[in-house]
């Protein structure tokens, strides 16, 4: 099949666009088709490499996906060829006192696909079954793709490790990349108020129509701490 991959870290210039093996599923896995995938900074940091953390070449970058399911490994029950699916890129072991408490990003066994195993930036991709979930009616397969990695790093961040409740005030540093617009959109579900930082007034209009209650351009501000305290009626985030 067709990749994107790399032989060895480094530069742009590594990046390959040829052929390796194709996947086969492990028991418990299901092979996905990949229909979209979405490009995030964790594949640049893969791809330039990380100290001690050597790679198995050719290495297929890619964390997000969306597809159809191609093949099922052995042992799996509950998904069918050609259900439409997204995937979740961090695998984990399922058995350890992490994964059982929902913490599954702290599992001694935690990996992402594309960094700790083969990526999505291919015609397939082999996964957890437990990994994949159905992909939402409402979304085209690029949409889907787009939400993943950004949307659970943000939901954990915000959601399990803030406690974020309907009332309170999310300060978001650094409008405008994956996991801050996903900060956003779930603090505004959550029924927070959302108050956003950026240099760019551009970045900031653009925050604001997808709900941002407050923006603040950082470089026009004395203090952002000031700033905040005053929006805030001294209250904080
Ligand atoms: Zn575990």
């Amino acid at each position: 099949m067709k990749a994107i991959h790399i032989n060895e870290t480094g530069d742009l210039n590594r990046l390959v666009y040829g052929e390796v093996p194709s996947p086969r599923p492990a028991p418990g896995e299901v092979v996905i088709n990949v229909r979209a995938a979405a490009l995030n900074h964790l594949d640049i940091r893969v791809r330039r490499g990380r100290p001690g953390v050597p790679i198995q070449a050719p290495h297929v970058l890619g964390s997000d996906a969306s597809g159809t399911i191609s093949e099922l490994g052995p042992s799996v029950t509950g998904l069918h060829i050609g259900d439409e699916v997204i995937l979740n890129p961090g695998v984990s072991c399922g058995h350890c006192e992490f994964c059982l408490r929902g913490e599954q990003s702290e599992c001694p066994a935690f990996g992402i696909v594309g960094m700790s195993r083969p990526g999505t930036f291919a015609e397939q991709v082999s996964v957890p079954a437990v990994n994949v979930h159905p992909k939402p009616a409402h979304l085209n397969f690029e949409e889907a793709a787009a939400l993943p990695l950004a949307y659970v790093t943000a939901w954990r961040l915000i959601m399990t490790r803030g406690g974020l409740k309907a009332g309170e005030t999310a300060l978001i540093h650094g409008i405008g990349g994956g996991v801050a617009i996903a900060a956003l959109q779930l603090a505004k579900l959550a029924g927070a108020t959302a108050i956003v930082t950026s240099s760019s007034d551009h970045k900031l209009a653009r925050a604001r129509a997808l709900g941002a209650d407050h923006g603040v351009n950082y470089r026009k501000v004395g203090d952002i701490a000031t700033e905040i305290k005053k929006l805030t009626d001294g209250r904080g985030v």
